[in-house]
């Protein structure tokens, strides 16, 4: 059957046979299921969104947890936030676009179908008409990629920056520099701007030129039509009425496909970090266990070498701290001090030579699994937004009350049992309700509550007034001969406890490797 004869009989069906009343019924049911349609389309579209999103985060955040300290220490970190948390979003955008896409697709390809039963040549026509306004579009797609990639960038500068503001609150207003770190964010902002307004007026004026070349091609082939292949109007007013259901279509996929390669460079981006980190995962502890020494914590004739750097951070290194002594570690800054605690507390391996306990090298799972008996106290307190009971069961789940309290009393952290809400004060933001004396005592107490084998204080008291250096002196001298303990510092009273000292120099050893 040609098409003329179908649609004639379609058409004498119509209007007498089914009458008025049954044809605006089915008129409004159709639109009821276009809506009904559209909301399950969305739904679903946003829901393969949010599935793309949270795998995502949820892949980058346990590659991030998972890399080894030295990578993690490399990461430049305000990009890693921004593609963790903008990047990864705008993927998930992308993706709802393509799905949008691909029914947008399906749509076309019907209507090509539908077409095709009418007017072959039409048709046809209209198909090599899409084809040009694809290869015209092509500059459209590369410049949404480019302005994908200013975006990125963008996103990036600004959280760096704003992390970086949050880190020198005190240092701006200090130096009365809040003009120019605001103008400094703006900046980055006005290029957000840019990027953001250039490409949706890209996308806009790509839309009004597929409408405006729609409508050219429409008057083309009608004009075609009538006047050389004399299509009859019983399949003329169908094709034009197909026609224009299809350019918003057509709109939709061109959008859709500039969305997507405008999120492009945030998902490239994204699983190339992510790539970056996976590939750095550390060996996980499992299920191994490890014994408390007995008798020695060592680091045997260890090298670091950090990538880029001619001279390495430490150089066929011996240190040995007797289980249940007070060992201090001297030497000037970028000595490799830092680096010796990262090595004893198990947070990263040496290049060369190995952490040994009683004598005996760890492997990759056993270092891993020694981290869960070392306490680390650095320079700079690290408390979370919770009470301060909810920071001590952060390391211990299970402590019990008079355990907490005990933890406080070593630490010299006593003063939070005489606050008004005691264990449940709320220490703030990062711990910025409590001074840094405060914060540092309970990070003492919250490093003792795990009963450590070996407890490093990294210049634990090097940011702190003399009462409270003096304080956490006294917890320290209390613990003296009950515990390894490992002082990293120049000077002060933390550094007079120590009855065993070691210095380093240029990441070498000097002088007596221990003096008793
Ligand atoms: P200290 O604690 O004595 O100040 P560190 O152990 O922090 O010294 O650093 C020792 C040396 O290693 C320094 O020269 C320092 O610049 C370098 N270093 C430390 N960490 C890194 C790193 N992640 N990348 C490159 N070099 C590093």
């Amino acid at each position: 059957m040609g098409g003329d004869a179908l649609l004639a009989r379609l058409l004498a069906a119509s209007p007498v046979t089914l009458g008025l009343g049954m044809l605006l019924a089915i008129f409004v049911a159709l639109v009821g299921v276009r809506a009904l349609l559209q909301l399950a389309k969305s739904i679903a579209g946003t829901r393969v969104e949010r599935r793309v999103v949270e795998g995502l985060r949820a892949r980058f955040s346990a590659a991030l947890l998972q890399a080894d300290w030295r990578t993690l220490t490399s990461l430049r970190q305000g990009e890693a936030l921004s593609l963790l948390l903008n990047g990864i979003d705008t993927a998930g955008f992308g993706v709802h676009e393509l799905v949008g896409l691909s029914s947008a697709v399906m749509v076309l390809g019907a209507a090509f179908l539908a077409a095709l039963t009418l007017s072959t040549p039409v048709a046809l026509a209209a198909i090599a008409g899409a084809a040009v306004v694809a290869l015209a579009y092509g500059s459209v797609r590369r410049r949404s990629a480019s302005f994908g990639e200013l975006l990125v960038a963008g996103y990036g500068r600004l959280t760096s920056l704003l992390d970086e503001t949050f880190g020198a609150l005190r240092v701006i207003k200090s130096f009365s520099a809040e003009t120019q770190t605001a103008a400094q964010i703006a900046e980055v902002d006005a290029q957000l701007t840019h990027g953001r307004v250039g490409y949706v007026a890209l996308v806009g004026l790509a839309q009004g030129m597929l409408q405006f070349g729609g409508a050219a091609l429409l008057a083309v082939l009608v004009w075609l039509a009538v006047a050389r292949w004399h299509v009859q109007p019983v399949v003329l007013l169908p094709m034009v009425a197909l026609f224009a259901r299809v350019l918003p279509v057509l709109g939709t996929v061109q959008s859709g496909w500039s969305h997507w390669l405008n999120a492009r460079p945030a998902v490239e981006q994204s699983l190339q970090l992510m790539g970056r980190l996976e590939a750095a995962t550390e060996a996980s502890a499992g299920g191994v266990v490890i014994a408390r020494p007995q008798h020695t914590i060592s680091l045997d004739r260890v090298t670091v070498r950090h990538p880029g750097r001619s001279t390495p951070a430490l150089e066929a290194v011996d240190i040995v701290l007797p289980v249940n002594t007070t060992t201090v570690l001297l030497g000037p800054s970028g000595a490799g001090k830092s680096t010796v605690a990262d090595l004893m507390g198990g947070l990263i391996a040496a290049d060369e030579g190995a952490l040994r306990l009683d004598g005996t090298a760890l492997t990759s799972e056993q270092r891993i699994a020694w981290r869960g008996h070392v306490a680390y106290v650095q320079q700079e307190p690290v408390l979370f937004n919770l009470t301060v009971r909810e920071n001590l069961r952060w390391a211990v789940p299970r402590a019990t009350e008079a355990r907490m309290v005990e933890a406080l009393e070593r630490a010299s952290a006593q003063f939070v049992l005489d606050l008004p809400q005691g264990l449940n004060t709320s220490v703030g933001d990062s711990g910025r309700q409590l001074s840094g004396g405060e914060r540092q005592r309970i990070v003492l107490a919250r490093g003792l509550l795990r009963e450590p084998a070996l407890l490093i204080l990294d210049e634990p008291t090097s940011a702190l007034d003399p009462a409270n250096e003096l304080a956490i002196a006294e917890a320290v001298e209390r613990m003296r001969g009950t515990l390894t303990i490992l002082i990293i510092g120049h000077r002060g009273a933390l550094t007079r406890l120590a009855e065993r000292q070691v210095r380093l120099a240029g990441g070498r050893l000097v002088g007596p490797a221990q003096v008793g």
